[in-house]
């Protein structure tokens, strides 16, 4: 069995004289003092030739534990942009920050996949949205539906919504300070979702994001970008029901929106 060397040991090893000690019992020595620095290696590890601030010092991990600890799966895993968006639903779906809180049917926060690629944005609910707390429902939403499913996606891979959670009574256009005071819920909801790329429905949403009021004709066929997201501004479908001249600018716009996504046309457009 192997003995672990005592403090008195060590500090009695030392070299024999050559007259004191004959050559077999100088082996035997140096043998034993192998030995015993191995078991000192081994039971005391690295502190016996580094000091253990220094150990310490390099063992550090590289990366801080999870704020749950070591074999903390829940405190590892980001929590999923679905439960954020509920819970922001949550957070805003009572608001009366604007006077349209108090005139509404139903608050309308958005619909789809909450880590869509795409996010089309509108500028307000109408009748049909604000009876059932849905975005696009109505006769401009059943329009937007085939132009997505003209794209081959569906409603569910995308997400809708509107800069203006609540209707604007008689759909009138929505007015400055209520846009003010909306729009960061539309900026965290962009936060969120992290789309690829967004399409603004009409000028309004336009305006909105873009922080500018230059016309549809200006803006469309630019590609403008929301914090490094990249946007594409094409008509309102309402637009299109009353001015069938819009649906060929409106494909070539929402073919671009779909070349964004697939990531084949980076700059531009083709
Ligand atoms: S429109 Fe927006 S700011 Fe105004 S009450 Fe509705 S959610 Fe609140």
């Amino acid at each position: 069995m192997t003995r672990l060397p005592e403090p008195d040991d060590l500090g009695a090893v030392h070299e024999p004289e050559p007259d004191e000690a004959s050559p077999p019992e100088a082996a035997e020595v140096l043998s034993e003092v192998r030995r015993s620095l191995e078991d000192l290696l081994l039971f005391e590890g690295r502190w016996f030739v580094t000091p253990p601030d220094v150990v310490a010092a390099s063992a550090a991990p590289a990366r801080p534990e999870p704020a749950g600890g070591e074999g903390s799966a829940a405190a590892e895993a980001p929590v999923p942009a679905a439960a954020v968006l509920s819970s922001f639903h949550d957070e805003i779906c009572e608001c009366t920050r604007c006077p349209l809180g108090q005139t509404r049917n139903r608050f309308v926060f958005g619909s789809g996949n909450p880590e869509a690629g795409i996010m089309f944005v509108g500028e307000a609910p109408g009748e049909e949205e604000d009876l059932q707390g849905l975005p696009f429902v109505g006769p401009a939403g059943r329009f937007l539906t085939r132009i997505i499913e003209a794209m081959e996606l569906s409603r569910e891979e995308v997400y809708i919504c509107n800069v203006l959670k609540c209707r604007p009574p008689g759909n009138r256009d929505p007015a400055p300070e209520e846009v003010a005071t909306c729009e960061p819920y539309l900026r965290r909801q962009i936060e969120i979702v992290q789309p690829k790329v967004i399409c603004c429905l009409g000028r309004h949403a336009a305006h909105a994001l873009l922080k500018t009021e230059a016309p549809l004709s200006r803006l469309r066929g630019t590609l403008h970008e929301y914090a490094g997201i990249p946007v594409i501004v094409t008509y309102h479908p309402a637009a299109l029901l009353r001015n069938e001249g819009f649906k060929r600018p409106t494909w070539e716009d929402v073919k671009w929106v779909r070349r964004q996504y697939d990531g084949v046309e980076p700059r531009g457009r083709a």
